[in-house]
């Protein structure tokens, strides 16, 4: 069995043993940091930006969509991937204050 996709740099075994987010080589030793991709925004939608999105429009990742920017979509969207709920936090948040204002 290979419970890891991955294969030691320095020996080439595929045995690891999982330690606090880190792999070590049960063969050489070797301590791995298992790098955990972070989500980069696919669209990126900068300050005083105008756009709108017609017909269907499919994303695939996140779209990141900064203050100030006017956003509108007329189609639909087609959600394949969500946001980080970190991210849906800091958006609704911005709204909110967008509200107040
Ligand atoms: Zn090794």
């Amino acid at each position: 069995m290979q419970p890891y996709n991955f294969k030691c740099s320095q020996c080439g075994a595929v045995n690891f043993t999982e330690e606090n987010q880190k792999l070590r080589c049960n063969y050489c030793d070797s301590l791995f940091f298992i790098e955990v991709e972070k989500e980069k925004p696919t669209v990126i939608i900068k300050k005083g930006a105008n756009v709108v999105f017609g017909g269907n429009v499919v994303v695939k990742g996140s779209i990141d969509i900064q203050e100030g920017a006017i956003v509108k979509f007329t189609g639909k969207l087609t959600l394949l991937k969500k946001a980080s709920l970190q991210k849906i936090k800091e958006a609704k948040l911005r709204l909110m204050k967008e509200e107040i204002n």
